[in-house]
């Protein structure tokens, strides 16, 4: 189910006011019922032309893409991009007051920054520094290792062949109703609903 085109937008795992007060309820309805949709709407609508590609999975729509004709290739990523991340940034929230890493990946978090509190401020120095729209992630390669890096756009570190962790968006819309133009606001409340459980899940599966 969902696994290929047509893709649906399924519904979040959680309330829209579930992240309240970090991030308000207007802004997660706007965030995955107009922005993600639209990124599925359109993804939809190229892939309705492209028979051959309508069985791909996103992931393989974003990998395969240099082999796609020139015209589609970036709106091909742009759009599997736009709905790989959205799902990943939305899968990785939680509202339980737990805000420090866990598990293997707290081990490696401390290995890699020396501790939590260094990885932290490396993560918000990385988002501030996401220059107009983008992302900033924590990703793994093949060999376990952690790396902080950000994407434009809708770029996914996929492209990279590195392992998603955890992600912030930092496109205007994930914040400007409730934080207007101040992404660090934004950014440090992100940090008390982070599901670091999850992220150490994605950390254990890809290695
Ligand atoms: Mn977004």
């Amino acid at each position: 189910m969902n696994e290929h085109y047509p893709f649906v937008n399924t519904p979040l795992p959680y309330a829209y006011d579930a992240m309240e007060p970090y991030i308000d309820r207007k802004t997660m309805e706007l965030h995955h019922d107009k922005h993600l949709q639209a990124y599925i709407d359109h993804l939809n609508l190229i892939l309705k032309e492209y028979r051959g590609l309508q069985k791909l999975s996103l992931e393989k729509l974003i990998v395969n893409a240099p082999c796609y004709p020139r015209q589609i290739q970036s709106s091909i990523l742009n759009n599997a991009g736009g709905v790989y991340n959205h799902r990943f940034f939305f899968s990785n929230l939680v509202n339980t007051g737990e805000i420090k890493p866990v598990g293997e990946l707290s081990a490696q978090i401390d290995a890699t920054f020396d501790n939590y509190f260094k990885f932290r401020e490396k993560f918000v120095n990385a988002a501030l520094s996401v220059f107009g729209s983008g992302y900033a992630w924590l990703v793994a390669d093949q060999k376990k290792r952690l790396y902080i890096i950000t994407t434009p756009n809708q770029n996914t570190p996929l492209l990279q062949n590195l392992c998603p962790i955890l992600c912030i968006d930092v496109w205007e819309h994930a914040y400007y109703l409730k934080y207007y133009n101040v992404r660090a606001s934004y950014i440090n409340a992100w940090f008390h609903v982070i599901n670091w459980k999850q992220a150490n899940i994605n950390y254990m599966q890809f290695i």
